[in-house]
């Protein structure tokens, strides 16, 4: 669980990339380990879900929010049918000036020339009881790029909201700090745009508060051996 500045206590936060065969366990999940995972947590009495389910009354010690970066095209493909399968959800957070483009933040051959899924797909989703959320319009490091270009930091974080909701239809409430890097700045336009929440890339400690516009999480990597999932599983259940 996590303590909110409140008082509130909130679900734990699981932070995934993407999801596919025969990945790189620096970048993410194969399918068989995901749906592991997520088996693992409903035999726990887990049940995964979205930010919004999440903030808004789920139980703290019978839930998870599951959350996935980038929208890559592999979460639509294979992360989502799994979830679906279980009754879980989870929230994609997406970059609304990059749908249906392949990864070109980086220049790590990992994590570029990955495509991103379009318009459709995160249509898609969130017909299907998903929640997209904003990852800024372009992947923007919004600390470094507040002191160089505060407008365009706002724009990102504005912006992406707008685009996003001209597309799905609905209110984008959810927002992620790409590389969780921040500025006092961005986390008050975040507040300012309307978003209700925002995640970045801290871990959750025990014993935190945490402002839930700067939500903390526990990363998911296809490093991490079932043991140490479990133990992430059980810490969930047990309210740490
Ligand atoms: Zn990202």
């Amino acid at each position: 669980m996590i303590r909110l500045e409140d008082g509130r206590f909130i679900p734990s936060i699981l932070y995934y990339h993407r999801v596919a065969p025969d990945i790189s366990p620096h970048v993410g999940v194969t399918p068989e380990m995901f749906e592991w995972q997520m088996r693992f947590l409903k035999k726990l009495e887990i049940k995964g879900v979205t930010v919004a389910d999440g903030l808004n009354g789920a139980d703290p010690q019978k839930t998870c929010i599951l959350t996935f970066d980038d929208g890559y095209l592999d979460n639509f493909e294979y992360a989502a049918p799994i979830l679906e399968d279980l009754g879980f959800r989870g929230t994609v957070f997406c970059l609304s000036a990059c749908l249906g483009s392949l990864s070109a933040w980086s220049e790590d051959p990992l994590w570029s020339g990955i495509p991103l899924m379009d318009k459709e797909e995160i249509q898609e989703l969130s017909d299907r009881g998903f929640e997209i959320g904003s990852h800024t319009r372009s992947h923007c490091d919004l600390g470094r790029t507040s002191r160089e270009d505060p407008l365009r930091v706002r724009r990102e974080i504005f912006d992406s909201r707008t685009e996003l909701e001209d597309i799905l239809g609905k209110p984008v409430t959810a927002f992620c700090y790409p590389y969780g890097s921040l500025s006092p700045e961005s986390v008050e336009w975040v507040r300012e745009a309307g978003y209700t929440s925002a995640r970045g890339v801290r871990r959750t400690r025990i014993g935190g508060m945490y402002d839930p516009f700067m939500l903390p999480c526990r990363p998911v990597s296809g490093r991490m051996s079932p043991v140490r999932f479990s133990a992430y599983a059980l810490g969930a259940r047990m309210g740490l």
